[in-house]
């Protein structure tokens, strides 16, 4: 482990506060924590609470080369409009494409190796300065995320942080208004969640949203929140 126990016994004082886990987090962890963004339907509030309270946060973009073009222009337009001084682009490997997906075809056939290649190893290079990541995920979001709890270990003796564990999409959509935020353009046609672009669908109305990544597959993680605690 990684942190210590005064700064694990405040996250738990803060208990399921979105603002308070993120004040702890992003102030007794600075310099030593990174939030991962898809920068997709519902990441403009984690992004708003983490940018008024540490705007230099390095935030982490997985650019898998794959992204509907909507993502990365919004992705350019929340930095600006949180005024988000670090966000980076994650990429494969030098090489790794050219060798291991030359067509860019790896998703239709082992989607699991594609997001290995272009999440989860880039993710695991990128993290290798930081102690702990904060992430969007939500219980509501899937069955698999029904037990998620505030603050966990992950691989490495780090620890992830979700904030915004136990919002609703009705709680996150009402402080999208409040904050007049800007909306991913794909959530006004049918997208409810937003991957990359060969592996989402739009969902039909009263769909689990998830059913609209993978579709048609057993797949329902891309593996960065896969992997156990080591
Ligand atoms: S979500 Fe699809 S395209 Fe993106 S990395 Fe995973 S398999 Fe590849």
């Amino acid at each position: 482990m990684r942190i210590n126990a005064d700064i694990m016994a405040e996250l738990k004082q803060a208990g399921e506060n979105a603002s308070e886990v993120l004040r702890v987090a992003l102030t007794r962890l600075r310099g030593r924590i990174a939030l991962v963004s898809s920068f997709g339907a519902e990441s403009a509030v984690m992004l708003a609470l983490a940018a008024e309270i540490d705007p230099a946060v390095p935030v982490l973009f997985l650019e898998t080369g794959q992204h509907f073009p909507e993502t990365l222009a919004y992705r350019q337009e929340l930095a600006r409009v949180l005024g988000l001084r670090d966000v980076r682009d994650l990429h494969p490997a030098p090489g790794q494409i050219e060798r291991r997906d030359p067509e860019g075809q790896l998703w239709a056939f082992d989607p699991d190796a594609c997001c290995a290649l272009r999440k989860v190893e880039p993710l695991d290079e990128a993290m290798i300065p930081f102690d702990a990541w904060i992430t969007g995920r939500k219980r509501t979001q899937a069955a698999t995320r029904q037990g998620l709890p505030v603050v966990e270990d992950a691989p490495g003796g780090r620890i992830k942080i979700n904030p915004l564990i136990s919002w609703t999409p009705r709680e996150l959509d009402a402080e999208m208004t409040r904050r007049n935020l800007p909306r991913h353009p794909l959530t006004l046609r049918g997208y409810p969640s937003i991957g990359c672009a060969p592996c989402t669908r739009p969902v039909a109305e009263g769909e689990d949203p998830r059913q609209g990544r993978w579709a048609g597959q057993a797949k329902t993680e891309c593996g960065i929140h896969v992997r156990k605690a080591s």
